[in-house]
């Protein structure tokens, strides 16, 4: 292969890899947990399940327990997972399951279909990036040749197992193609303007009034969503009162001061300082950065809806702060050997570099200022999407541990600790358990961490206790030991700790495990965990041990 058509291939491969980054998550983890030999295929169960067959509904469509497994077990591996490590990976692998099947039912409801014929021309792109870059390794690197002539006999052969991979995975491939039409609809629809440009390099002199939903919700119990309603309209009338306030001449600055709810801008009479239009789309919400543009100065705004309240803002000044370089061009050498492109003034005649006078306007830096601008909103666009699909989604949650860790994340304590107790039954007596991740050491753990929530000192022990019995995890020895200290059993939290003290941590449990014997006034058996942490860091991200499930 020459070199120019090799140097496409490998641009086109990195093109690749960031297009794939940027579609993110399962699929990209789904491809790398079927070339791997971990396979939870292979386990077959025992006895009879007592486990759900579906594990949640989202609007309406079943989440096959398979499925989650299959996630579970892909995040699993790229983590080596300690006992401390399992609510997190579930949490986060159903995330994803929510994330693709939601992209897809919105892909059916704008009738967008993925053919077989765009499948099999994927197929067939991926199978010559990756052959284009086994040839190339084939040529210089014996060790390459002589494993792809013997477990393939040839380049022929391996391009062929490579097809059969790729068409096993058919479905997966479906799915991703399916997403990345419902992205290219999505960016099709962003326009920016020069003007969007001009407003994107605007500062904007801010005060506002912040207006809670805090201030009007019920205290010392969890919002049910009409509590959470009802305090938004309530805010929203009230900052309709202060705007009449406002209309009617009292001075903004005053008053905000006397009403406004944030606490870092009320002593200054609301004054936000300068923001970009970015700046002001973090700080105040997507509404905010909407309104702003077409708001004139000395104007103050109807009530504009944020993160976690609503904006009164009056837009004190603003001023255009183009980059240096709005108005210039990039230049192209014509010469051969040469070939430099810049940016500069219009009207340039000769090169920067080898002062040839053969140099051609290749564009302007205002159409890729523009581009950049598009590419950022389209990203956005998408976001947006996705935080709509997913508040609007109906997610019913099924698997009892799915459901007691969603409700600990929001603080429902009851119903988390009746989840967790109805998933710890599951995991006792159905045979399959472990096979399927429910783990008892787990649920334990959790809810011993629940009862600590609680401040129940002796319940969170009793916990902890229970889950020693099924592993013996380094994290379970120094959960017990840092609650034995809370409850001052000193004696008995040191003889805990030092049962780990030799094994091999990781460098933060190191760390953790120094500091509680510090506390224990064991200054000396910290020291010793200090040097050890030193002596394990080079290690960690250096070697992969094989990954360790229970
Ligand atoms: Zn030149």
């Amino acid at each position: 292969m020459s070199m120019p058509s090799l140097r496409r291939a490998r641009r086109k491969l990195q093109k690749h890899a960031v297009r794939l980054a940027i579609w993110g998550g399962f699929f990209l983890i789904f491809l790398i947990g079927t070339f791997t030999s971990f396979s939870w295929r292979s386990w077959r169960p025992e006895g009879i399940s007592l486990l759900p067959t579906v594990v949640a509904r989202i609007n309406g469509e079943d989440v096959p327990r398979m499925l989650y497994d299959q996630a579970v077990a892909q995040m699993a591996q790229a983590m080596r997972p300690s006992v401390s490590d399992w609510a997190f990976i579930k949490e986060g692998a159903f995330d994803q399951i929510v994330q693709q099947v939601l992209l897809r039912q919105e892909a059916q409801r704008r009738r967008l279909w993925v053919t077989r014929a765009d499948v099999n021309r994927w197929v067939n792109e991926q199978v010559q990036l990756e052959l284009a870059v086994a040839r190339q390794r084939y040529q210089r690197d014996k060790a390459f040749r002589d494993f792809i002539r013997k477990r393939f006999g040839s380049l022929q052969g391996y391009e062929s197992e490579l097809r059969r991979q790729w068409e096993q995975q058919a479905d997966g491939v479906r799915e991703t193609l399916l997403q990345q039409k419902l992205r290219d609809e999505i960016f099709r629809t962003v326009k920016v303007t020069e003007e969007d440009l001009r407003d994107a390099y605007t500062q904007f002199h801010l005060r506002h009034i912040f207006v809670s939903f805090a201030r009007f919700l019920p205290q010392g119990k969890n919002p049910t969503p009409q509590d959470q309603e009802q305090a938004r309209q309530k805010a929203l009338e009230h900052a309709q009162k202060l705007r009449q306030r406002l209309l009617k001449g009292e001075d903004f600055a005053a008053l905000a001061r006397q009403e406004s709810d944030d606490a870092a801008t009320k002593e200054k009479g609301g004054d936000l300082g300068e923001l970009s239009l970015d700046l002001a789309r973090a700080r105040l919400g997507d509404a905010a950065a909407q309104i702003l543009p077409r708001l004139k100065v000395g104007e103050v705004s109807e009530p504009i809806q944020g993160w976690s309240g609503y904006h009164l803002l009056k837009l004190e000044s603003k001023r255009l702060n183009l980059p240096p370089d709005y108005e210039h061009v990039r230049y192209r050498c014509e010469d051969k050997k040469c070939g430099n492109t810049w940016v500069g003034e219009k009207g340039a005649r000769q090169c920067p570099k080898c002062k040839g006078t053969k140099i051609k306007v290749v564009g302007t830096r205002k159409a890729e200022l523009l581009a950049q601008l598009r590419s950022q909103r389209q990203g956005e666009a998408f976001q947006r999407l996705l935080r709509d699909l997913r508040q609007q989604a109906k997610v019913e949650l099924i698997d009892p541990e799915l459901r007691a860790l969603d409700a600990h994340r929001h603080g429902d304590r009851k119903e988390a600790r009746k989840a967790y107790q109805e998933a710890l039954k599951l995991a006792l007596q159905s045979p399959d358990a472990r096979r399927h991740f429910l783990y008892p050491e787990v649920l334990y753990l959790q809810l011993s961490r629940l009862a600590m929530d609680e401040g129940k000192l002796a319940e969170a022990e009793r916990f902890a206790r229970e889950a020693l019995k099924y592993s013996d995890d380094s994290e379970l020895h120094l959960h017990l030991g840092s609650i034995l200290m809370l409850r001052a059993k000193r004696d008995e939290a040191l003889k805990v700790l030092l049962k780990v003290a030799n094994r091999s941590l990781e460098p933060f449990q190191r760390q953790r495990l120094a500091s509680y014997l510090e506390q224990l006034g064991r200054k000396d058996l910290a020291e010793q965990q200090r040097r050890l942490a030193e002596k394990e860091r080079p290690t960690s991200g250096g070697v992969t041990l094989p990954l360790r499930l229970p």
